[in-house]
């Protein structure tokens, strides 16, 4: 499970050792020194989880996470709190803020790892390995491989990552640019139009098992996977 995780932390010691055992998981890592530049970063691609400490310069962690729960953009990206602070009280602030999940420094590797593996499971399950079924159609994200009615279905990436964003997220309807965010990754330098363009995609490759019709348009607001 290789994600984009944006670190924003001032101590360079600590920036060092989150980037070094996060990359070494196999995850891409950005790094903030103060929510200003988290947010600078923020404008471009979107990160599918944030490190955030508690103690910055300038505006808090505790801030920035209100800050990120305010903007429809930025608030489902999931947060887990980095802090010194062990006191139970600050620990209810930060989770009542829109923090997913809290770890106390100092931390080991190991445990850093399992809390983000945990969040991304709940939060993004697109980012798991786990296979998705859904009405016949099966999607397993470690062979990269689809399969309709068990006959095989051969997708672009593209379309793939889309497939399994849909899938994991059913019976919701999402925008195009929602999809842009959480498909692409980056809501700024792809056109909306590029989303119908691999629908269409999409779509045309599932047509022989008839799961295309899992594929929904809803006017004026955007795309849904459902069964029904
Ligand atoms: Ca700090």
């Amino acid at each position: 499970m290789a994600a984009t995780i944006l670190v924003v932390e001032d101590e360079p010691g600590i920036q060092e050792v989150l980037k070094f055992n996060l990359g070494s998981h196999g995850h891409d890592v950005l790094v903030a020194a103060d929510a200003e530049q988290a947010l600078g970063l923020l404008r471009g691609a979107l990160p599918d989880l944030i490190l955030l400490d508690w103690m910055l310069p300038g505006m808090s962690g505790l801030e920035f996470a209100r800050r990120l729960r305010a903007e429809p953009r930025l608030k489902n990206i999931p947060i887990i709190m980095l802090t010194a602070r062990t006191d139970e009280r600050d620990k209810v602030l930060g989770l009542e803020t829109g923090a997913d999940d809290y770890i106390t420094k100092p931390f080991s590797p190991r445990e850093l790892m399992a809390r983000i593996k945990a969040v991304l499971r709940r939060r993004a399950p697109q980012m798991t390995e786990d296979p998705v079924e859904i009405a016949g159609l099966r999607l397993d994200p470690v062979s990269h491989r689809v399969f309709g009615d068990g006959k095989p279905i051969d997708l672009g990436p593209t379309e793939f990552r889309l497939l399994h964003f849909l899938m994991t997220h059913p019976e919701r309807v999402y925008t195009r640019s929602q999809l842009l965010d959480h498909v692409w990754g980056d809501h700024v330098f792809v056109e909306e139009r590029t989303v119908d363009v691999h629908i269409r995609r999409l779509r045309s490759a599932l047509e022989p098992t008839g799961h295309n019709r899992l594929i929904q348009t809803v006017r004026g607001s955007g795309y849904r996977l459902s069964a029904t």
